[in-house]
């Protein structure tokens, strides 16, 4: 069944929190109620609203917004050792975490606390402590606006990568993904040498599923603000992935440029790292300013438009470029 709206405000649906409208949004729950929206067109303008996590809206939205609401998880496999679960799109990504936690299912547990609905996690492949939805993901069905079909489609063909999935590139504006399907282990695996993880798992008593994921919803509540407190999308910007050659060059002058190994021998460095030493860690415009804790954050320090996010943002860009050579792409979704 679908709801329909009309020039409704989008502050409660995005988390930053900005005051901008939509001119009309449709929760829907499956396929059908998707056919049913299609069925007089393809509107002009369009695009899928989760949970808002990872959206900007830079001005008020004149298209359609589609938004999931199913909730179901549903075990469709079992042998014993492994575990297949179908997850709508509608899931709180949080929840799905918690629920496979608590039933002794392993695999995303570092994956704590990542706000978003499931439908989400393909799409820019969420990451953190080391691991990747794209590892758990085995398969995505979608409705494609451009044939009114419903597809499946094998993780092996989503493209997965750092942020990056085919519904970002070859499937944006004509893939809505309407559920996931997710394996989990029932044979510990955890994965703790990313950052501070195996000190806090090993301060609360070893590597049990609850264990790490207590850890990680403990460090990241303390490093990254809450959307409910002060508006915010996480990172605002991707880490940039560059050539070894510019990454020596810079190393030499700045001998404590964080850099880690990347796909295909190049060199990623740190976003936030780039935007602090460019003087920018806790700088304010107006209503809008960078995270006094985490540079890569930008914040709505209450009322901001989302005109003056992506101002702010454009300045980051401007600053990291000018002082280091590299643009900083945005992580987030501008509409
Ligand atoms: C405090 C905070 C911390 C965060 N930490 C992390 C982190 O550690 N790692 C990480 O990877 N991300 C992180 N994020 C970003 C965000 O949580 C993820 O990108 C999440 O998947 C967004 O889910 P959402 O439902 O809010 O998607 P939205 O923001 O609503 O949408 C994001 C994009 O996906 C598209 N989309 C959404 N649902 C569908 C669908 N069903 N079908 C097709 N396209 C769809 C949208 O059109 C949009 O382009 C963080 C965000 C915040 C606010």
């Amino acid at each position: 069944m679908i709801r329909e709206f009309y020039q409704i405000p989008l502050r409660d649906r995005n988390s930053f929190g900005v005051e901008q409208h939509a001119a009309r949004l449709v929760e829907f729950e499956n396929d059908d109620d998707l056919r049913a929206v299609f069925a007089a067109g393809v509107p002009a303008r369009w695009t899928v609203l989760g949970g808002g996590n990872n959206i900007l809206f830079t001005a008020d939205y004149d298209g359609l917004l589609l938004t999931p609401v199913s909730q179901e998880i549903t075990p469709i496999e079992d042998d014993g050792m492994e575990v297949r679960l179908r997850v709508e799109a509608g899931v709180e990504w949080d929840t799905l975490v918690e629920k496979c936690v608590e039933e002794g299912l392993w695999g995303l547990e570092n994956l704590s606390l990542i706000p978003g609905k499931a439908g989400a996690a393909p799409v820019q492949n969420i990451g953190a402590y080391g691991c990747e939805a794209g590892e758990a993901i085995r398969r995505v069905h979608y409705y494609d606006t451009a044939t009114g079909r419903s597809e499946t489609l094998e993780a092996a063909r989503c493209a997965f990568g750092y942020r990056e999935s085919i519904f970002k590139h070859a499937l944006k504006g004509r893939a809505i993904i309407t559920s996931i399907e997710v394996v989990l282990t029932r044979t510990p695996r955890p994965r703790l040498g990313y950052g501070d993880l195996e000190r806090e798992v090993a301060a609360r008593g070893g590597a049990t599923l609850r264990n790490i994921r207590d850890a990680v919803c403990a460090i990241r509540r303390a490093k990254l603000p809450d959307p409910a407190e002060r508006g915010n999308a996480g990172s605002f910007f991707k880490n940039p992935v560059v050539e070894t050659a510019a990454a020596e060059a810079l190393k030499a002058r700045y001998p404590d440029l964080p850099r880690y190994p990347a796909a295909g021998g190049r060199v990623k460095l740190a976003a936030g790292w780039l935007i602090e030493r460019a003087g920018l860690k806790g700088h304010r415009e107006g209503r809008v300013g960078v995270h006094e804790r985490q540079a890569l954050v930008l914040v709505n320090l209450g009322g901001a438009s989302g005109g003056e996010v992506i101002a702010l943002a454009r300045k980051v860009q401007q600053r990291v470029e000018e002082q280091f050579g590299i643009r900083i792409e945005t992580e987030v979704n501008l509409l």
